[in-house]
């Protein structure tokens, strides 16, 4: 098949560019490096069935030749640090970008993907969290740009489904973490392994009882390649349901890395969910999908990965 993938580049998307290319599929890879490196993608640029185009999808696409068979839109800034720092291109990125893409999939009849997240569902009052529940978000509060646009993304893409029948299928991604996360995005998993490889206080936002739901990036991706072969227009969540409170992670991480470092509370950030945790019924029934690596296991490969990568 011929494969669109936006955000290509960047860390789930380059390691489903991966995954796409063992499989044999030509892929054409967008990616405006806002966030995302060519490091992540180097090693794929020997395949002669893998082209890069810098681009940002909130631009005017270029024509693309010959037909198209699927499109992965994933390109937006994900990691909170990073989204606030570019809420407009953010909000544009899964506004603009997707109506862009939308258009694409129409004129190529080709299936498009839309990853949409779990912020869709904001401070949620059901626990966990099922597809079925309709969220509970600050429409401008500093995580609007994101959550915000991806709510409006879901929309549009069902808008375009009803009204011209696009095949698309929406996923809402969980915390996911491995390989290729940028050191600098802030997020809580490369922010406590790099603290805890050099010895420095591990920054706990609030009182550390908040919870998140980890999955390792390898089985994300089989869960979005699953979902794209579907016949699933979703909402689907994917996530590993395994909830750890933030101070657990944080002793998990400094007990695997040996580390010496204290704990640093920070005040929360605004907004900052207190819990979450994926109801992954529904990928497991429909998509015969669910997470295998653990999350002690998960993070050794990303504490090595690091280390090689000189987080230190
Ligand atoms: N967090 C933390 N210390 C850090 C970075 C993050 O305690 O150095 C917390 C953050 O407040 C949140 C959780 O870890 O409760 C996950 O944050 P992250 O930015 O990774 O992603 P989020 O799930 O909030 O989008």
């Amino acid at each position: 098949m011929r494969i669109i993938v936006t955000g290509g580049a960047g860390f789930i998307g380059s390691h489903l560019c991966e995954a796409l290319a063992k499989e044999g599929h030509t892929i054409i890879c967008l990616d405006n490096l806002g966030s995302g490196k060519i490091d992540n993608i180097k090693h794929l640029m020997k395949f002669s069935t893998f082209r890069f185009i810098k681009h940002n999808v909130i631009e005017p696409l270029q024509l693309i030749e010959g037909k198209i068979d699927q499109i992965y839109h994933l390109a937006s800034r994900a990691s909170p640090k990073d989204y606030q720092e570019y809420p407009v291109e953010t909000a544009l990125a899964n506004s603009v970008g997707t109506d862009r893409l939308a258009k694409l999939a129409l004129a190529k009849n080709s299936k498009l993907l839309f990853t949409s997240t779990s912020e869709a569902y904001g401070e949620p009052r059901e626990h966990p969290q099922k597809e079925s529940y309709w969220g509970n978000v600050n429409p401008v509060g500093i995580r609007s740009c994101y959550d915000e646009s991806k709510r409006f993304g879901e929309a549009l893409l069902m808008a375009y489904h009803r009204e011209y029948n696009v095949d698309i299928k929406i996923v809402r991604i969980f915390n996911t973490y491995g390989p290729r996360m940028r050191k600098d995005d802030g997020r809580v998993i490369p922010n406590f392994i790099q603290q805890s490889l050099s010895n420095k206080p591990i920054t706990i936002y609030g009182d550390g009882k908040q919870t998140r739901s980890f999955c390792y990036v390898e089985d994300l991706v089989e869960g979005l390649i699953k979902m794209m072969n579907s016949k699933e227009i979703g909402p689907k969540n994917l996530g590993n349901p395994n909830e750890t409170t933030v101070i657990e992670l944080a002793k998990l991480i400094r007990g695997l890395t040996k580390s010496k470092s204290g704990f640093l509370f920070r005040p929360l950030p605004l907004d900052d969910p207190t819990r979450r945790q994926p109801d992954i019924s529904k990928a497991r029934a429909l998509l015969g999908w669910e997470p295998k690596v653990k999350l002690e296991d998960g993070l050794k490969k990303t504490i090595q990965w690091f280390k090689k990568n000189g987080a230190k």
